[in-house]
């Protein structure tokens, strides 16, 4: 059953992703109509639960249907799975009935939701955050800017790490609805790959929200427990980008004639075909091990109580730093088997580096995931964070 999402997603790619490279990487209105054919298929949200009327796939499952999309292109592909993120921590740490609420819709409609974390001067440093909430009788009032959020614009509902003015301590997630009043988009970011995608700058001013949207716990935890969701699919899209990567330099090694023979022949191309499939099925042999590790806390009997004890798992922090550097090298490697051609603007190999090099960057770049490992899993147990 949850193979035949693969291969749904294998078809859905080829026929209504692949060779639209100018309309993807022509920053597109977002979403797109495809986005609500992806959700006409079967293949929006595909890992919300059953209990809300999803599919219930797995992340397992997850790895290799992301690849597929990304395959056709990696923006796209983003914008699709993006949402695991806030509805894992929905699902887990949301009161049930907001939860079945947004959580249904979104399996019925396909909607979707974005996660609004990243402020321009704390950077990567969460817990310097200066959006903030205070409670109003049976409210909450919530006001602050956020540099980067992908799908804002045309998201149903959003997920706010704010600040509690009560207790500056306290971090937390807050359900906004799209359409409470107080909402600017400031700007969509002119991004230089993933332009399949929209990513906002976006200002809250008092937005009055009910209480019961503030969710349950320490708001920095939560999000580490989606995080290692949303991470470990940002990982697989670098397998789809360096399969095509190879696809495309094995069609271009048939014709490309070196030394009198086709270059696929060419001991050199050989061994470097080689090198980039070892990186491919690492790639996806670690993402397959961060997925396994998540769908099993997911299947904890308090799957809430198991995300928020292990936070960050060092299979989806290995599995976004090794794809981000692994997927770099093929892009790398694959762009010059292309020699001038694969540095003209306009050559599908082009975006195709730009779109890897995301990997690295969003949802903490290499050093803050490398500080994320040394200080969970590596310092002396009395100083691990
Ligand atoms: C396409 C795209 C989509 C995005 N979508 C979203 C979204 O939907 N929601 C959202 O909230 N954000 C989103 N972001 C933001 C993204 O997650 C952040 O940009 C990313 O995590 C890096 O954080 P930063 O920009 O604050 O830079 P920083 O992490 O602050 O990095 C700036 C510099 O500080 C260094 N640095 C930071 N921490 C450390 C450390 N611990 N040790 C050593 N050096 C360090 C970095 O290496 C770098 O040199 C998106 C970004 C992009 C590009």
């Amino acid at each position: 059953m949850t193979a035949d999402l693969v291969v749904r997603a294998r078809e859905f790619a080829r026929s209504r992703l692949l060779g639209r490279e100018d309309y993807f990487d022509g920053l597109p209105a977002v979403p797109t109509p495809l986005s609500a054919e992806l959700h006409r298929a079967g293949l929006a949200n595909w890992w919300l639960p059953v209990s809300h009327g999803g599919a219930g796939a797995p992340l397992t499952t997850g790895i290799d249907l992301v690849s597929e999309l990304a395959y056709g292109d990696a923006g796209f592909a983003f914008a699709s799975f993006l949402p695991v993120l806030g509805t894992t921590m929905l699902h887990c740490f949301g009161e049930p009935a907001l939860a079945a609420k947004h959580l249904g819709m979104m399996a019925r409609e396909g909607g979707s939701c974005a996660i609004l974390v990243s402020e321009d001067e704390a950077g990567s440093e969460l817990a310097r955050n200066t959006t903030v909430y205070h409670r109003k009788g049976e409210d909450v009032v919530i006001s602050g800017d956020k540099q980067f959020s992908t799908n804002t614009d045309g998201a149903d509902f959003l997920l706010v790490v704010a600040r509690s003015a009560e207790d500056p301590s306290l971090h937390s997630v807050v359900l906004v609805k799209r359409d409470t009043p107080g909402i600017e988009i400031v700007r969509r970011w002119d991004m230089q790959g993933m332009r399949g995608s929209g990513t906002y700058q976006v200002r809250l001013r008092d937005c009055v929200i009910p209480a019961d949207n503030v969710l349950e716990g320490n708001g920095l935890r939560i999000l580490e427990a989606g995080l290692n969701a949303s991470r470990t699919l940002i990982a697989a899209t670098a397998i789809g980008i360096s399969r095509r990567i190879r696809d495309l330099a094995m069609e271009y090694a048939v014709h490309k004639r070196v030394k009198g023979a086709p270059l696929a022949e060419n001991a050199v191309f050989a061994a470097k075909l080689g090198q980039i499939e070892m990186l491919i099925d690492v790639m996806r042999n670690q993402c397959l091990a961060a997925a396994a590790r998540f769908d099993s806390l997911l299947a904890a009997p308090d799957p809430a109580a198991a995300l928020y004890r292990t936070g960050a798992t060092r299979e989806a922090l290995a599995a976004k730093m090794y794809c981000g550097q692994a997927g770099w090298t093929v892009a790398t490697m694959g762009s010059e088997l292309f020699g001038g051609l694969g540095y003209t603007n306009g050559h599908p190999v082009t975006k195709l580096v730009r779109d890897l090099r995301y990997v690295g960057l969003v949802e903490g770049g290499d050093d803050v995931i490398r500080d994320l490992l040394y200080s969970r899993y590596v310092a002396p147990s009395g100083r691990r964070r």
